[in-house]
Parts: C-alpha cells; sequence; structure tokens
C-alpha cells in the first residue's frame, strides 16, 4: 500500500471467489497468490480462524499485504451444520454439486439457511491483523433455480429480496448487495485506506 494503489494478495485457490474479489473491491488491484505459496489445512474453529490462517500464510511467504476469506452455509434444522465445512459437507474432497444434493436432501423447503463470510487481512509491514464478518440470511428454495454464483446458491432464496429468486436467479452486481461476502468486503474497503 505503497504508491496511493492498494495491492492485496488473495489467499484463494477458489476462482469463484477471485472473480467475486475483483468485482468487490473496486479501486485494489487484487494479486493472486501464485503457485508457490503453501496455504495452511483449514483446521480452525471459526470462520476467522480458517480466514487469518490463509492470509497469514500468504503474507510471511509473499511479504505483502494479504487477504483471505473462509465462508459458508450455516442450516437452523442441521443445528448451524455444515459451516466452516460447508466445503467438505459431503466428504473430503466433495463437489459443489455432491454438497447441494446434500443439503437438498436434509434441510426442508422454507428451511432457514445463513451464508457466512469472514476476511482476514494481514499486513506483514505493520503487523495489522483485522476481520470483518457478515451474514446473509435466507430461507431453502422449493426447487433448484439460476445459472449464475456457484456453490449452494441455486437453492438459497435470500430474505433481503422479499420474492422467490435464488441467489444464482441474481445478476452478479444484485448478488453482491445483499451476499455475506459483499457485506464483509465493503466492511473491508471502509478500512482501506
Ligand atoms: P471455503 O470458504 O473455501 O472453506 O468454502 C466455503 C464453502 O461454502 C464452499 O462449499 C462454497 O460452495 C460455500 N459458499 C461460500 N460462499 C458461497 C456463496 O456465496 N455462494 C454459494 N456457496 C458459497
Amino acid at each position: 500500500m505503497t504508491d496511493g494503489q492498494v495491492r492485496l494478495v488473495l489467499a484463494t485457490a477458489n476462482a469463484h471467489k477471485v472473480r467475486e474479489f475483483e468485482r468487490l473491491l473496486p479501486g485494489v488491484t487484487v494479486e493472486p497468490i501464485g503457485s508457490t505459496v503453501v496455504l495452511p489445512a483449514e483446521t480452525g474453529e471459526t470462520y476467522a480462524e480458517n480466514a487469518l490462517g490463509k492470509a497469514r500464510a500468504a503474507a510471511a511467504q509473499t511479504g505483502k499485504t494479504a487477504i483471505a476469506d473462509d465462508s459458508g452455509i450455516e442450516a437452523e434444522v442441521l443445528g448451524g451444520k455444515p459451516g466452516i465445512r460447508s466445503a467438505r459437507f459431503a466428504g473430503e474432497d466433495a463437489t459443489d454439486e455432491a454438497n447441494l444434493a446434500l443439503l437438498e436432501e436434509l434441510v426442508p423447503q422454507g428451511g432457514k439457511l445463513e451464508y457466512v463470510c469472514s476476511i482476514a487481512l494481514v499486513d506483514p509491514s505493520t503487523g495489522v491483523e483485522k476481520i470483518f464478518e457478515a451474514r446473509c440470511a435466507g430461507t431453502m428454495s422449493a426447487t433448484r433455480s439460476g445459472n449464475g454464483g456457484f456453490g449452494y446458491d441455486p437453492v438459497f432464496v435470500p430474505d433481503d429480496l422479499g420474492s422467490s429468486l435464488t441467489m444464482a436467479d441474481l445478476a452478479d452486481g444484485q448478488k453482491d448487495q445483499i451476499s455475506h461476502r459483499g457485506k464483509a468486503a465493503r466492511m473491508l474497503t471502509d478500512f482501506l485506506p
């Protein structure tokens, strides 16, 4: 953050997240981590711990300010699961499709859902570490709908819209306005110089 242009290394291998962050952080140069950076396993008990672990690793290995996010979906009927295990809900190497199918099997239509996103920022030159966390409430749809977004979006009906559209029915900009990641990214933007 020295030449007036904010540059952040994004500690993720998830191409969907890279695209969302490039959209969500206008005016920020989002750098991919590169293939040599090794990110730790997600062994934390909270979204924040997992995000911080990834951001710390990327900052330490690149010497640059890094951000990472950890996110998930919580189903009320499952006592908040899958939560931090959302990416591995149907098994260690589960696909998005397998995870989505399992959620559909276990959560009835209208069941309460919540997306959560925790973004960690680590600046190795100052030692500053920050967490920005936000949620997006919704319900389980009757059927899958939409081609946008990723992961659980085809069955997630956000409360904010007051309609039966799913997150995957929305244009990118509409999702960003109400999504957990959009809200957390705006908190991060407010913090940046
Ligand atoms: P992680 O943050 O890489 O551990 O993975 C988050 C998990 O939650 C993945 O399975 C995603 O599919 C899911 N997830 C997180 N954010 C979203 C979203 O905005 N839409 C759909 N699924 C999401």
